[in-house]
């Protein structure tokens, strides 16, 4: 069954905010207590395991950390869990060495769902109580897990729920090609395009100035401590309108396209060119493609994520001709050899429409997602003609 997070803003009392920040001390000391012991061991040759050392540190709590009773017992106990995930996916070579903990930098703490209530606007903390929240959560289901974090100076909630029924299914029957775009969130190869907010660039310079006025602060004073706080809550607020604008792009196309194809963005390699980065990040790709894939899961669209060599703006999408060369810079896209013509991104959206409509389309309800096209790397790029 899937499941799904919803994040919602708490409204705490100022002893609940109180609890907050004391379990979120209490999971910080307990990761870097892990890690450092972990460091030690593993130094000195022995095999260290996260679940060994939870065992470990709850012989030794009640005498050497006693406040750790103060809140719920998963604040403390979580963090050996993570920490072994952490461990894996950095010896998997899928993350980095896992990092202490410092106080203020991604403040949270987790609660297994067994000890949550959830009612309406409100939540049941373990050794707190009720707690108000500003929206109900939005999915129907059993409720696994919360994880409660701090973001600029607020405090949020997410919502772990294991969905009780699947969402409606997608009943259309039709195929899209969707070109993701620096100067425009999205074009599809129906001739809709989806504009994009661009939050970070039209208030780029506000943020430059707070970030300028944090770095002249004293560090270790208020004044610094409240720029800082305001240039994160800027940032999250640039990141929400982001989001949901990536969101409206993302339902409406699991809504009403049985089979979604879209380029395999190297996100990292465009992010590393300086003169896209900003407009890229600006975008949200990565969003972009975390929503389409749990959406396109929930609903039974199946994704075709095309190859990322597949030259999807270079190729003319009436004739199949490869350009040598086509600049970022030039926003109509001319065939030579058919005098094809039309915007740049709405021929790329085309040739992504058609890697999925000319290998007959897959009904809806197939799912799947994430496999890579067939004609990317046959056909189409070498050959630059269609098959
Ligand atoms: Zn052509």
């Amino acid at each position: 069954m899937e499941t799904l997070a919803h994040q919602i803003r708490l409204v705490p009392t100022p002893s609940q905010e109180e609890y907050f920040r004391k379990a979120c001390g209490t999971a910080r000391f307990a990761w870097n207590w892990a890690l450092s012991e972990w460091k030690q061991r593993y130094e000195a040759g022995e095999k260290v395991d996260g679940l060994k050392l939870k065992k470990e540190f709850n012989a030794r709590k009640a005498v050497e950390f006693p406040w750790t009773y103060e809140v719920s017992k998963y604040a403390s106990q979580q963090p050996f869990l993570h920490l072994q995930a952490a461990f894996r996916r950095f010896f998997e070579k899928q993350a980095r060495y896992p990092r202490f903990k410092r106080k203020g930098v991604h403040d949270s703490f987790c609660i297994g769902g067994d000890q949550i209530e959830v009612s309406g606007k409100r939540i049941r903390i373990p050794r707190l109580g009720w707690v108000r929240m500003r929206e109900e959560v939005r999915f129907r289901g059993k409720v696994v897990s919360v994880t409660v974090r701090r973001i600029a100076d607020r405090w949020f909630v997410s919502v772990h729920v294991e969905l009780e029924e699947a969402p409606a299914r997608c009943e259309s029957q039709a195929s899209v090609g969707v070109d993701l775009g620096v100067n425009r969130l999205a074009t599809l190869s129906t001739g809709v395009t989806f504009e994009g907010p661009k939050p970070l660039r039209r208030q780029l310079k506000r943020l430059r100035r707070w970030s300028r006025r944090l770095s002249r602060r004293q560090k270790g004073s208020n004044n610094r401590e409240k720029a800082r706080q305001k240039l994160a809550r800027f940032h999250y607020r640039i990141r929400c309108i982001r989001q949901d604008s990536v969101h409206k792009l993302t339902s409406y196309l699991t809504e009403n396209f049985a089979v979604i194809a879209i380029e395999d963005l190297n996100v990292q390699g465009m992010l590393r060119n300086r003169r896209l980065a900003r407009a890229v990040a600006d975008m949200g790709f990565h969003e972009f493609r975390r929503q389409l894939d749990y959406k396109t899961r929930m609903r039974g669209n199946h994704l075709e994520v095309v190859d990322r060599w597949f030259a999807s703006s270079k190729t003319c999408s009436d004739c199949g001709l490869v350009k040598e060369a086509f600049s970022l810079g030039e926003r109509r896209f001319r065939c030579e050899r058919c005098s094809f013509e039309s915007d740049r991104d709405l021929n790329a959206a085309l040739n992504l429409f058609r890697t999925v409509s000319s290998t007959g389309s897959q009904a809806c309800g197939e799912g799947g997602s994430g496999s890579s096209s067939r004609w990317s790397e046959t056909t189409l790029c070498e050959s630059g003609t269609w098959a």
